[in-house]
């Protein structure tokens, strides 16, 4: 999500006639982004606040804007006025910077009317900004407000304007992508209506609550659609998911990776995990690592539980010491390793047609996707955007080594 902020408000900023530059020293404007998801976010963003203002007070730079989620935060205003910032904006104002950069006052009303990017070969489009869930660890509905659907037509209108100025690539994004509704038209309608107007689709990040059978098995069905589901599951522990206001339960889960599997059986599956999380009992731990084997993850962002100021976790009691909390995140990242690394095994020697994603680095060596949802790495010298049929050599954990067929 901040990935695609940051793009729109690099093209306001080029719309006005600035130039990009890739150091702090060579620039007239900053514009730091930020996000607020870890702890150490807003450390980090004092580090460069007072480097930005060491620069503004040596006259090279003129002004700084601070976005983004901690600008939504009320910590913002604190550093405004400690690091004399010229604008904070949050989440939902961003049209605000407009003027900022001498642009006219845009009218936008909230964030997703915004247009994304534009005839890049893969693209993000906002459907949703927000979440209605009140997970006990995450500052998100805080500081991005509750679930607003962007209207159909509009992500439409916007997917057809990719797709014709050359976009190959479409990713639906949104906080609980499935949870987007319109007029009793629901998430799995507006992803179908997508993947036929777009060659190529995926979409990011889903909820087990909201999400239903029938996206699961449109996935399988739709040739355009990447089979690969992130479904984020937090923990095996009912006791946890309840704690952590999950608002369903392991079996669930269980359920619907089962449909996906069936609905896509040669397709990805990654997850979210929180280990630590307060309350976190041994027994709970366990839950989770059975639940680990039985869905057989393809990868998984596991996190070791940070606290969040203005979350309820961050208050509770039954702290896991930070031994513990180790110990657990090794064991769960091993046993999804394990898991995955058989599962990419098992694709050594398949053909399969790759999507570039970024093109050759110094060695060679390009990054890309299969329509199953592996990266793969590849020598190929192609361009991101294009496809490339190449056969499977070799397979590590995160990622399939393929050599491309001639
Ligand atoms: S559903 Fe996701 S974004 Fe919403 S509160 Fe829970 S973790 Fe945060």
């Amino acid at each position: 999500m901040n990935v695609h902020d940051s793009d729109r408000m690099r093209r306001m900023i080029l719309d006005a006639g600035y130039a990009e530059v890739p150091r702090y020293e060579d620039a007239d404007i900053v514009i730091l982004n930020t996000c607020y998801v870890r702890e150490n976010a807003v450390d980090r963003v004092r580090g460069h606040l007072g480097e930005l203002t060491r620069l503004k007070r040596s006259g090279r730079l003129k002004k700084v804007a601070l976005t983004g989620c901690i600008g939504a935060a009320e910590e913002s205003e604190t550093l405004r006025r400690q690091f004399g910032i010229d604008l904070v904006l949050g989440t939902h104002n961003t049209y605000e910077l407009a003027e900022f950069v001498g642009l006219p006052t845009m009218e936008e009303t909230y964030t997703p009317e915004l247009p994304g990017t534009e005839g890049g070969h893969s693209a993000f489009v906002t459907i949703m900004t927000g979440c209605n869930y009140r997970c006990s660890y995450c500052i998100v509905p805080t500081v991005r407000g509750r679930m607003v659907c962007r209207s159909k037509e509009s992500i439409l209108s916007e997917v057809d304007r990719l797709v014709e100025g050359g976009t190959g690539y479409v990713t639906l994004l949104g906080q609980t992508v499935d949870a987007w509704r319109q007029d009793g038209e629901r998430f799995c309608d507006l992803l179908e209506a997508v993947s036929e107007r777009a060659p190529r689709v995926w979409f990011t990040t889903s909820h087990p609550s909201n999400m239903e059978d029938r996206t699961l098995r449109a996935i399988g069905e739709r040739e355009t659609i990447v089979k690969r589901l992130h479904l984020p599951v937090q923990s095996g522990s009912d006791r946890m998911l309840k704690i952590m206001h999950r608002g369903y339960k392991a079996e669930r889960y269980r359920r619907k990776i089962e449909v996906f599997r069936e609905a896509a059986p040669g397709g990805t599956l990654s997850t979210d995990i929180i280990v630590g999380h307060p309350g976190e009992t041994e027994e709970d731990h366990e839950a989770t690592l059975k639940l680990v084997e039985d869905c057989q993850f393809d990868s998984a962002y596991v996190f070791k539980f940070s606290p969040r100021d203005g979350t309820e976790a961050a208050n509770i009691g039954g702290v896991v010491s930070q031994e513990v909390a180790q110990k657990r995140f090794v064991e769960v990242l091993r046993a999804v390793e394990g898991n995955a690394f058989r599962r990419n095994r098992a694709k050594i020697g398949a053909v399969e047609d790759v999507y570039v994603r970024h093109g050759a680095n110094e060695e060679g060596r390009a990054i890309g996707e299969t329509w199953s949802g592996h990266a793969v790495h590849l020598k190929t010298g192609a361009v991101p955007g294009s496809y490339v049929r190449a056969r499977v050599g070799s397979a590590g954990p995160h990622v399939l080594y393929a050599e491309p067929i001639r």
